[in-house]
């Protein structure tokens, strides 16, 4: 069975939940799980590049019979073989399609060329897309609220306040209705003028002006949502989270899900810890949100 020369086209990033799509290719895992391969999905994998926001659950249909998602990764293939999650190769290199792969335990009765329906389940979505709506506000008012404590010039982000969150992150998660991201403070971080010292002090400080802002911004209602780079809305073009702030448009490069409108948060907020090992500090900055 060949393996597919373009992208999935994936129409998730608009908040589809539901799809219609031709089987493409049928790849048997060595665990004895089969990935399906569609032209076309709304479901959202997991990227083990950046693994933030996890897979949709759901399902595949074809005809009366029902095949369970148990998970969902970013594929790659360069037309010989298909690397399932672990891609050699950054997502939207040149000469090969990256592809959802629908992970299913038993595939008897799909063969190539059928036509599936895809659905994501509509509440886990929802909670993702709301979670990683405030994981990325937060993370715009976190660089404000550090912005006193850096010394010296450096990256700054869309609101013209220096990228904490991108210099510093180590990991993210998003949860349903939250997120909980990480941020090492180590040896470059202070090079590059970071007053690292008066952190432990200023916690409390920082997370209510962290939380104040985000009152602000959720009382906007602003839109907020996914802008493509590519009009063939394959999975490896780039893709940003636009949000119209009180200050402007704001856009971080973004692969996941989103709700529509601020207006869809009662509230965000988050707490902060600081741990340190190693010579290094570890911020760990947990967002929760009320969905309105
Ligand atoms: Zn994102």
């Amino acid at each position: 069975m060949s393996l597919p020369s373009t992208d999935t086209v994936v129409t998730y990033p608009d908040g589809d939940l539901t799809a219609t799509g031709t089987v493409v290719h049928l790849e048997p895992l060595p665990d004895g799980r089969t990935a399906v391969l569609l032209d076309r999905t709304a479901f959202h994998p997991v990227d083990p590049v950046w693994p933030d926001q996890p897979a949709d659950t759901g399902e595949l249909v074809l005809g009366d019979r029902t095949y369970p998602i148990v998970d969902a990764v970013v594929g790659a293939t360069d037309g010989g073989s298909l690397f399932v999650g672990d891609a050699p190769v950054r997502t939207g290199t040149e000469g090969w399609a990256f592809v959802v792969c629908h992970l299913v335990e038993d595939a008897t009765g799909l063969e190539e060329g059928a036509t599936v329906a895809v659905s994501a389940d509509a509440e886990h979505r929802r909670a993702l897309s709301t979670g990683h709506t405030a994981c990325h506000l937060a993370s715009l008012a976190l660089n404000e609220a550090l912005s006193p404590l850096w010394t010296k010039e450096v990256k700054v982000d869309g609101r013209g306040r220096p990228d904490f969150d991108q210099l510093a992150i180590t990991s993210s998660r998003i949860l349903p209705d939250g997120s909980t991201d990480e941020y090492r403070i180590g040896k470059s971080l202070r090079k590059k003028g970071f007053a690292a010292a008066e952190l432990p002090a200023r916690l409390d400080e920082l997370s209510a002006t962290i939380d104040g802002l985000l009152a602000e911004w959720v009382a906007t209602g602003a839109p907020v949502g996914i802008a493509r780079d590519g009009d063939g809305h394959g999975l490896g073009e780039r893709r940003r989270w636009r949000a119209e702030l009180p200050d402007g448009v704001i856009e971080i490069p973004c692969g996941g899900t989103h709700l529509h409108s601020l207006s869809e948060l009662a509230a965000v907020t988050v707490t902060l810890e600081l741990v340190e090992a190693e010579g290094a500090l570890t911020l760990t900055m947990r967002t929760s949100a009320e969905p309105a």
